[in-house]
This record gives C-alpha cells, structure tokens and sequence, in this order.
C-alpha cells in the first residue's frame, strides 16, 4: 500500500462465493465480509483494494505477499495461527453435514461409512473429513475449489454428503431452491477471523481491531449483520 493523503491501499483477499459473506451482485461484491471491512477502513482511514479468489489460494496469497488482509468467513484455527496473525474474533459459525432433502440415511458423523463426502479445498470442513476419512470409513473426500459446486455435487445426487459452515449452508437453502438439509449437531464451534501476515503487520492488525470495535460500539455491525441475515 501507499498515498499519504487518501491513506494506505491495502489488498484484501476474499472468497469467490461465499453468501451471506461475499458474493457478486450486479458486478459489484457484497456481503458481510464486504461491508464489515468497507466499515473499518473507513473508521481507520485506510482504502482497500478488494481480490476475490479459491478460498485455498487465500492463505499461499498472504505468505506471497500478493495479500495484505483476508476476509473470507475464515476461521480462527492453530494450524492457520503458525501462518497468519488474526483479528479479534467477528463472527461465530461451525461446521454442520448436509445432505440431500430425500437423503434418510445419515444423521451423524457415524453414518459416513462407504459415502462419498464433497468438501471445498483449504477449508476446515475438508480437513475434518480429511482427519475423520479412515475412523469414519469415509469411501471418498472429494474437493471442490467453490462452494456452489460442491453444493450441486451433492443436490445432483454425485456425492452422499457436504461439510459446510451453517450460517452459509442454511442462507442457501433459504434464498436458492437447492434441495439440500443440515443434519446433526454442529461438529465444532468455529470463530471467523481476519487474517494478515504473521508477524510482519502489527500496526495493520491493531487498526483492524480497532475499527471492528468501533463498529461494534456504534452500532454499523449490527447494521450489517440485520442487512444479510434479517429478510
Ligand atoms: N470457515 C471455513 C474455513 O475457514 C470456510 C471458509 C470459506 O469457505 N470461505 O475454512
């Protein structure tokens, strides 16, 4: 980033489709994500130069300082931790199994023996199916590098199941005609966070939380949060 008058440019990546957290309307992106870090810049003073991409291209992007932030419904995790520094937490989400609408045969995480489970790449939901595929019995982890397509995977009858954050997968059921069902408990208790480099953005990352509190305080996050999620 630079410009001393109209403040920094910072880069931000973030996913390609992902509603109610980023997604194209119009030729324009939108979403909570969006209007969350368009709030804190400009509390903070800073512009930003938005980068949708793969949510798995996200965190290689940061370390290869094609990024300087991610917003990406991403969450908080140790793994991610060793690469990238976080925010203060913003939003909390976890992951949930989603099936087909007809789909009576798995209820849980013990009925995934000999299915076929479609995940997005880089996410956590592929990791838990990555780290549950031998004790479950998991036949195939398929990846996906978006998640409409993984989505259509399993509503096209191609896969069993999909591991999705909830507040995604039940925004897509409920705005889109896909005929698709959360099934079970949550399995974790995500948190998203705001990623930037590790160690290298100190100053950034304090802005970061001090716009988010701004906007917690004076009320532009619930705003944001009523716009996407109250309909
Ligand atoms: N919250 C999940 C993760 O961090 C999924 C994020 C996403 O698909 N954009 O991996």
């Amino acid at each position: 980033g630079s410009g001393e008058d109209g403040g920094t440019t910072y880069t931000v990546g973030t996913d390609t489709t992902y509603p109610p957290f980023e997604f194209e309307e119009g030729g324009k992106y939108k979403g909570i994500d969006i209007d969350i870090i368009n709030a804190i810049a400009e509390e903070e003073g800073f512009k930003i130069e938005l980068k949708p991409m793969d949510f798995g291209g996200i965190i290689p992007a940061i370390l290869a300082d094609q990024l300087d932030v991610a917003i990406a419904g991403m969450s908080i995790t140790d793994d991610r931790k060793e690469k990238v520094d976080f925010s203060d937490p913003y939003f909390d989400a976890g992951l949930t199994l989603v099936v087909s609408e007809d789909n009576n045969d798995i209820t849980s995480v013990d009925d995934l023996e000999g299915k076929v489970v479609a995940v997005k790449n880089g996410t956590t939901g592929a990791d838990y199916a990555e780290k549950m595929k031998e004790e479950a019995g998991i036949k195939e982890v398929r990846q996906f590098n978006d998640s409409p397509s993984m989505f259509q995977e399993v509503a096209n009858g191609n896969a069993d199941v999909l591991i999705e954050d909830y507040p995604v997968i039940a925004y897509a059921i409920k705005t889109s005609n896909l005929d698709l069902k959360t099934v079970g408990d949550r399995l974790n208790g995500d948190q998203y966070g705001i990623a930037v480099k590790k160690g290298e953005n100190q100053e950034l990352l304090e802005k970061i939380n001090s716009g988010l509190q701004k906007i917690k305080d004076n009320g532009k996050y619930d705003e944001i949060l009523n716009r996407y999620l109250e309909e």
